[in-house]
């Protein structure tokens, strides 16, 4: 997807349509900043007003991330290279957050052994080795759950029995036997339990 050439497309459409950067922002609700940095290319509108954004302009969600109007005959091609091109993005960023996740957990742990030898051997009051634990305590649990979250949400589990491969729901990533990141849980098609692994490709 080339970001510039979107950005220029973005450009010309809201030029062509006199209204300005200013105008089309308040339209969106979003900052004036928001729309000079996707004309600039320098980022794309997020899911969320990209109905509208093309509404506004008079072109369809293909022309937006095609960069220029789609004629009819290169629509279906133009068309599978975006989905094609967005897919890639996702799997991307799924891998992104997939390392962030041991990043994450590295650190919570890290954090709560230090401050737990830290509590136990060396001299202080209670009071305060008992806050050090309590702290070291909720930094692995928010770390523990920003992990698992992401785990549940990045990629796919691929069911060993059907091949199925889904998005589980929190609860039953949490509380699944797991080894690394393979986890024992029900499919929600076949409905068997078995070893699910994660995976990055739909
Ligand atoms: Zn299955």
């Amino acid at each position: 997807m080339d970001q510039i050439k979107i950005g220029k497309f973005i450009s010309q459409k809201r030029k062509e349509k006199n209204i300005t950067q200013r105008k089309l922002a308040e339209q969106l609700g979003i900052t004036d900043r928001a729309v000079s940095k996707w004309e600039n290319g320098l980022c794309l509108p997020d899911a969320s007003n990209m109905n509208q954004l093309c509404e506004i302009l008079g072109i369809t969600i293909n022309d937006l991330y095609s960069g220029q109007i789609v004629n009819m005959n290169q629509k279906e091609t133009k068309l599978e290279e975006n989905l094609l091109e967005m897919a890639k993005l996702k799997e991307q960023a799924d891998k992104k957050m997939l390392n962030l996740e041991i990043v994450i957990g590295y650190i919570s742990s890290t954090t709560f052994l230090v401050l737990v030898f830290v509590a136990s051997f060396i001299k202080m009051p209670t009071w305060l080795s008992v806050l050090l634990i309590i702290f070291g305590l909720t930094t692995f649990f928010i770390g523990m759950h920003s992990a698992l979250k992401i785990e549940q949400t990045a990629g796919y589990y691929k069911c060993a029995k059907c091949n199925h491969k889904y998005v589980p729901t929190y609860a039953s990533v949490s509380l699944a036997m797991h080894i690394n990141r393979t986890r024992y849980m029900k499919c929600p098609k076949c409905g068997k339990r078995s070893w699910n692994k994660k995976v990055i490709t739909k």
